[in-house]
């Protein structure tokens, strides 16, 4: 299976741990190697000065002219949106090349354990991914390809994908265990 990229694009150096954590996540998840992408890049118009937040679309959108080739996560520390939401925790391109996820939202203040965020962000990671080997959302209980609309949410579903879901995505080419 071709590698897929791992791609920092936030403000602040995520250090070495977060991205490492999520590469070997992905990794497990989706059965594919994961390599990280090093380039200084970071989308040029995707900020909306009256929301304070940075447009999803446009970041996927830009990802797809100036990313790596293959299957592209980027990860952020911005705060990201779609129009008809006040945020998001990341977004894909359905059976697409590029997927989106920030921490903006994943470790609230306060949070006892920062392993927590890092949990979660591995989740959203692994969920995103799936949006782009055109998995939909499900409904199976636990299933890394529910919905999940709070960081509670995020917390009561596993990292990986129900039977259903990996058979999916088997024959979408990734070979998921
Ligand atoms: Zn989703
Ligand atoms: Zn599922």
């Amino acid at each position: 299976m071709e590698a897929i990229h791992l791609w920092w694009i936030g403000e602040k150096d995520p250090g070495p741990r977060t991205l490492e954590h999520l590469r070997l996540h992905l990794g497990r998840a989706l059965g594919a190697p994961v390599r990280i992408w090093e380039d200084e890049a970071r989308p040029p118009d995707a900020y909306d000065e009256r929301r304070k937040q940075w447009a999803t679309s446009r970041i996927l959108a830009w990802m797809g002219r100036v990313g790596p080739p293959g299957k592209v996560l980027a990860v952020t520390d911005q705060d990201l949106f779609i129009p008809i939401l006040t945020f998001v925790f990341g977004e894909a391109q359905l059976d697409g090349r590029s997927a989106v996820v920030s921490t903006a939202r994943l470790g609230e203040p306060g949070l006892p354990d920062p392993r927590v965020a890092m949990e979660r962000l591995a989740k959203e990671g692994v969920h995103e991914l799936g949006h782009c080997f055109g998995l939909v959302h499900c409904d199976s209980p636990a299933c890394v390809m529910g919905r999940s609309p709070s960081a509670r949410d995020v917390d009561r579903k596993r990292g990986e994908f129900c039977s259903k879901c990996r058979d999916r995505l088997k024959r979408a080419g990734g070979e998921a265990r």
